[in-house]
């Protein structure tokens, strides 16, 4: 994997296409365990050398990912946990992947240091828009900082009417 700064992406949209959620192992907090289990039974999970993680299947996917009319989306939208919630963006507070300058993000007086992992394909690369930048980045900041858990632009925006059978939609988007 390749870590991009945020400067030489343009934009980011989620395109529902699964590849992070077959090719990763999701570590889930101590927290997030507790609620899966609760919620899913302890076979939701495996614990690993001091990490617990989801479940995969055998084919490498995250257990909870349903492919619905072709789309790759999230049965654990509700209590998506924080890694996949920030997938596909580094959020950190030094510059651990170099290029400093193109790294560095401002948010509420605090610095910070944005990667995007390359493999995922909703990015695009080329100067930052202004929607990008200034409210794209700032829910994930947000969200890496624990500020909110709610998601807008950090992930993929499915029409409901796209998936008119789905009693609930919050449980099933990326
Ligand atoms: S975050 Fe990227 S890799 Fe993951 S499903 Fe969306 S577009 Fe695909
Ligand atoms: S986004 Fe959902 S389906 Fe994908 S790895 Fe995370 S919990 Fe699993």
């Amino acid at each position: 994997m390749q870590f991009v700064p945020w400067r030489y992406i343009a934009d980011w949209k989620c395109k529902a296409c699964g590849i992070c959620c077959k090719a990763y192992s999701v570590v889930i907090s101590f927290q997030e365990w507790l609620n899966i289990v609760k919620n899913y039974g302890v076979e939701a999970t495996v614990s690993g050398i001091n990490k617990l993680y989801l479940k995969k299947r055998s084919d490498g996917s995250c257990i909870f990912l349903y492919n619905v009319s072709g789309m790759y989306l999230c049965g654990l939208q509700h209590m998506k946990p924080v890694a996949c919630k920030l997938w596909p963006f580094k959020i950190l507070t030094t510059p651990k992947y170099g290029f400093a300058n193109e790294a560095l993000y401002f948010l509420g007086g605090n610095k910070f240091y944005i990667y995007a992992d390359s493999n995922c394909n909703g990015l695009v690369y080329g100067q930052p828009t202004w929607t990008f930048a200034t409210e794209t980045l700032k829910e994930f900041v947000e969200i890496a900082t624990g500020v909110r858990r709610n998601q807008v632009k950090s992930t993929a925006n499915i029409s409901l009417l796209s998936f008119p059978g789905l009693y609930d939609f919050r449980r099933f988007s990326i």
